[in-house]
Formats: structure tokens, C-alpha cells, sequence
């Protein structure tokens, strides 16, 4: 089969598009996915770059995918009635990697694909939906009638937390960098949208904040502010987050690229909490949950990830540039994969 394969850390350029021997038949609790698309995340060029732990060469990357199933596991029809052979599916995290014709994964990794949805759209569900669902609702406890400041609406996350928070009745502020960016996020459904580029953005944010203020009694001193901020690039923003959120708010770091200088005193002034937050550490029964949640989404409509480029596999150096270019996220980059019989 034909997968993309790193054998060595280092930049886009160390993407190499290998014809690789057939994967083993899946063990017990297993399904051998055949892919049509991968998705592409940030984390992605992270690994590919060596800055996210070991790896043994070479290794194929890629989180999320989509396509149907191939072969199960003894273990799976009785278990997951749901997966059973030629079933659409969503993939999130694999034991193989997604950038190739086929990903074994656990049943745990694999979820069934409404028929509405395209694979390019089933590949832009996973890392990013998931971890939107569990930075609002595991992490921040956000509830109903809250207000949320989604940092970064435009991209991957931020669309599916302005999505997934609007659909559970929060009020939404978001941030977004250019126009285009900006449109998307109000279609979403987010309340106030603010350019996080423009000089006035925080006095922005607070007058927003101020005016979709539900909050019950707090004290006089502490302003109006978010119950809840997801943050995509706590190095940037998370000491402007801490001036700006609300009474015993909850900011939930799910990006960070760098070092920032704090004072943690603006957390005590508000009795505030700062919550990290990564996918990779979700328990066994949280994963479910969030799976369960989004899948719920997903087969409601209330959930579609929006595919904003789509490269060949052959393509994935250049759509590891393009994931990490400031110029402007509209949503998901994925990997349209050719159909390949054998394996
Ligand atoms: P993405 O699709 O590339 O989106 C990046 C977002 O960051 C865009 O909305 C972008 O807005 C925004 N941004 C750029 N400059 C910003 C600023 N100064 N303030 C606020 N936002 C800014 O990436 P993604 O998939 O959504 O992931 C976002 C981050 O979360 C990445 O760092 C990723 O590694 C991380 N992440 C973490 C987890 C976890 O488990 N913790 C899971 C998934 C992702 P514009 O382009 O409109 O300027």
C-alpha cells in the first residue's frame, strides 16, 4: 500500500511517499481501516519535527481519517455492532498512522460516519472536535447560559467549540484574524466576533463580554467576563485572558507555541483557574463520553467540520506548510487518499 512515511525528524521535506508491505490482519479488540482521507493538524508537523517525544523510524503520521472497514478483530463484531465490514467511518488516533491506504486501529479509535458526510469531512472531525468537546465540557465545565471565549474560532478547534458551545446554549465571544476567517465564525453562530489582530481586540472582548453578561452575583470589583476561555495560543494571549475573565472563570490551554511572562495575582483577584488541557490524556471513559458526544453532533447535524483545502497524499509536505502558515485558518486541511485494492 502506499503511505506516507517519516524516517528521520525534520521539516516538511522528511514526508516521503513509500510503498509499504501489506499491515497485519487487526488482533482481537482491532479493525483495519481502508482510508479515502486523512486529516491534517497541527500536531502532526510537531511529531514530523521530533518535538513530541520518541519514535521508532520510520512511521507513518496522521491522527484522523476516514473511509470504511476493512477486516475486524475477533473480538469486535459482538462488541462494536456498529463497525461492521464496509461501514463508513471516522478515525481518531491509530495504531498505524493515517496518511496511508489503510490504519489498524483500536475499536476504541473508530466511529461510525453519518452518511451525510464526505471522508474529507469524516477526517476533519477527530482531533479537533474531540478536543473542542472536552476543553469545554470535561475541562471548563462549561454549562448552559454561560459565555465562552473561543481564542482562534477560525480554525480547526474554534469552529467545533463555537459549534458544540452554541448547541449546548452558551453565548459565544470569538476571535478570528482575517475577514474571511471573521464571516465563517458569525455563520457558525458565535454572538460577538472580534479580529484578534486589531490593536483594540481586549477592550473588544470586554465590552462583549460585558454585554452578554449572565453571570449570577459576583463581587462588585471583578468586571464582567468569559465563565469559560478556550485558548488555541496560551503563549500569545494567556495573560490578557487572565485580565479579561470573569469571576471564578475557567481557562482552558488546549495551544501553546512559546514562554509568556504572567502575574498569577490577576488568578487569585478572580478566583480564576487556568486548566491544561490535551486529547492524548483523556481516560478510558472520558474518551467514550467525548466520542459519544460528538458522534451525537455529527449524526444530528448540529456538527460538520469544514474542509478548507484538500491535497493530494502525495502533497502532505505541502499541506504540513500550509497548517502552520499564519495566513489565515477557515478550517480543516485533509489528505484525499487514492483507491489502492491489495494491501
Ligand atoms: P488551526 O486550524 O491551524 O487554527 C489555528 C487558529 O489559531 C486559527 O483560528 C488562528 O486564527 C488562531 N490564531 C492565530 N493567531 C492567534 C492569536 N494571536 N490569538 C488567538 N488565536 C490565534 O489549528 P487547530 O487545529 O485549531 O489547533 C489550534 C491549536 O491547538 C494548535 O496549537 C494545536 O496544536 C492545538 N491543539 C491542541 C490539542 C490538545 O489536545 N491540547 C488538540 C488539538 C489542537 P486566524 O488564522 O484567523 O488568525
Amino acid at each position: 500500500m502506499l503511505a506516507i512515511r517519516v524516517h528521520s525528524f525534520g521539516g516538511p521535506e522528511v514526508l516521503r511517499l513509500d510503498t509499504v508491505p501489506a499491515l497485519p490482519a487487526p488482533g482481537p479488540t482491532q479493525v483495519l481501516v481502508r482510508l479515502s482521507a486523512a486529516g491534517v493538524n497541527p500536531v502532526d508537523t510537531y511529531i514530523r519535527a521530533g518535538n513530541y517525544g520518541p519514535r521508532e523510524f520510520p512511521f507513518t503520521p496522521g491522527m484522523d481519517g476516514a473511509g470504511v472497514v476493512e477486516a475486524l478483530g475477533a473480538e469486535v463484531a459482538a462488541r462494536r455492532p456498529d463497525l461492521a465490514p464496509g461501514a463508513r467511518v471516522w478515525v481518531c488516533r491509530s495504531v498505524t498512522g493515517t496518511y496511508a491506504q489503510f490504519a489498524l486501529c483500536e475499536m476504541h479509535q473508530v466511529r461510525p460516519l453519518p452518511a451525510r458526510l464526505s471522508f474529507e469531512q469524516g477526517a476533519g472531525v477527530g482531533v479537533a472536535s474531540l478536543t473542542a468537546w472536552s476543553a469545554l465540557f470535561q475541562r471548563g465545565r462549561a454549562r448552559a447560559g454561560e459565555t465562552v471565549l473561543v481564542r482562534g474560532a477560525s480554525g480547526g478547534v474554534g469552529q467545533a467549540a463555537v459549534t458544540l458551545a452554541k448547541a449546548a446554549g452558551l453565548r459565544v465571544v470569538a476571535t478570528a484574524g482575517t475577514p474571511e476567517g471573521r464571516a465563517l465564525v458569525e455563520q457558525l453562530g458565535a454572538d460577538v466576533v472580534v479580529d484578534h489582530r486589531a490593536p483594540d481586540c481586549e477592550q473588544r472582548l470586554l465590552d462583549a463580554a460585558a454585554k452578554l453578561d449572565s453571570r449570577a452575583p459576583r463581587p462588585a470589583n471583578i468586571p464582567a467576563g468569559p465563565d469559560v476561555v478556550i485558548e488555541v495560543l496560551a503563549n500569545v494571549n494567556l495573560a490578557k485572558d487572565l485580565a479579561l475573565v470573569g469571576f471564578r472563570g475557567r481557562i482552558v490551554v488546549v495551544g501553546n507555541r512559546g514562554e509568556i511572562t504572567l502575574n498569577p495575582r490577576a488568578a487569585m483577584a478572580r478566583d480564576a483557574s487556568v486548566l491544561g488541557m490535551s486529547l492524548m490524556n483523556l481516560q478510558p471513559a472520558e474518551w467514550e463520553e467525548a466520542c459519544a458526544a460528538v458522534g451525537a453532533a455529527l449524526a444530528s447535524g448540529v456538527l460538520t467540520p469544514r474542509v478548507a483545502q484538500v491535497f493530494d497524499l502525495a502533497d502532505a509536505p505541502r499541506a504540513h506548510e500550509r497548517v502552520m502558515d499564519p495566513a489565515g485558518a477557515l478550517g480543516k486541511l485533509v489528505l484525499r487518499i487514492p483507491a489502492e485494492r491489495e494491501r
